[in-house]
């Protein structure tokens, strides 16, 4: 028994090496990565719960990767918050992301707003708000999505400030994957967002939940006696559009309509959608 105990620990410490070359090198991949200009974000649109039009975009980071192709952020974005590097990431998504909406309105695909993802690390950072000077103040509009752990677990005063901050520029706060984690109402009142995003989790049983089912249903009952937005994240069918239709949500995003794209791929998909 102590030899099997034995060797278990090392086929454990083994794997352990193994994820820890891994990540290792992942880190110096990332690094080169971050030098060479590897990272650019993909758009998935959201829609109208009413008319179906294009109300937005979401930006998604991706590392295209020389030999492994197009990277989701499940494969770099924790390496990249244990380097300290993801207000970097983030910052970067943004700026393409502007360049990317003044291009597609050159050709006359006018999205109404830009959503980007934005890191605790990067709400954070004093080159932000310098940037948010230079955001465009017309024709779409610019929202941070914030995580529901960020902006309600860490109660600290200057990511208060610097939201404050983000709306006296006219810039829009979302609380992203609303639900999975412990926003108060409250929390929820002081910080006034313009809206919620429903976990994707909440939202995939709702065709086959009549408890999960009440539960969104009371999410956009809260949003609408606050004046606050909803977005359901994680559309997959047009059954949960109809659903979440028929409750009141407004916006809708998800592989029912439409997944992330390149730039390029959604400029035709809008072009495609406006002449549906
Ligand atoms: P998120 O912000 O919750 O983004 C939604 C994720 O769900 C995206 O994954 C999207 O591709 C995926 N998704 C969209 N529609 C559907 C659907 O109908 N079904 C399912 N199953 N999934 C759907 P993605 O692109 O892999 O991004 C994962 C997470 O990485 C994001 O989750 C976000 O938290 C983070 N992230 C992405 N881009 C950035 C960024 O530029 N900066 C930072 N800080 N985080 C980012
Ligand atoms: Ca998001
Ligand atoms: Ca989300
Ligand atoms: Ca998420």
């Amino acid at each position: 028994a102590k030899k099997k105990g034995r060797n278990r620990v090392e086929i454990f410490s083994d794997d352990l090496r193994a994820v820890t070359i891994q990540t290792k090198q992942t880190a110096d991949e990332l690094l080169r990565a971050l030098e060479g200009d590897a990272f650019v974000p993909f758009f998935q649109p959201q829609f109208d719960a009413q008319t179906l039009a294009i109300s937005g975009v979401e930006a998604l980071a991706r590392w295209e990767h020389a030999e492994r192709g197009i990277l989701t952020p499940d494969k770099f974005l924790e390496v990249a918050e244990g380097l300290g590097r993801v207000a970097e990431i983030d910052a970067l998504i943004l700026e393409k992301s502007l360049f990317q909406m003044t291009r597609w309105g050159a050709h006359g695909i006018e999205i109404p707003k830009l959503s980007v993802n934005i890191s605790a690390q990067r709400l954070k950072d004093p080159k932000l708000l310098g940037m948010l000077g230079a955001l465009p103040t017309d024709g779409y509009t610019v929202a941070f999505e914030l995580l529901e752990s960020i902006s309600f677990e860490d109660q600290e005063e200057y990511l208060k400030a610097a939201i404050r901050l983000l709306k006296e520029r006219g810039v829009q706060v979302e609380i992203d994957d609303f639900g999975s984690g412990h926003a108060s109402i409250v929390s929820l009142l002081e910080l006034a967002p313009h809206r919620l995003k429903i976990d994707r989790k909440l939202v995939a049983p709702i065709d086959v939940s009549e408890s999960q089912r009440r539960l969104v249903a009371s999410i956009i009952e809260i949003g609408r006696s606050l004046g606050i937005g909803i977005v359901a994240e994680g559309v997959e069918t047009m059954t949960h559009a109809e659903i979440l239709r028929e409750m009141g949500c407004q916006t809708l995003q998800g592989y029912a309509f439409a997944r992330p794209m390149s730039s390029a791929d959604l400029m035709a998909f809008a072009e495609d959608w406006q002449s549906r």
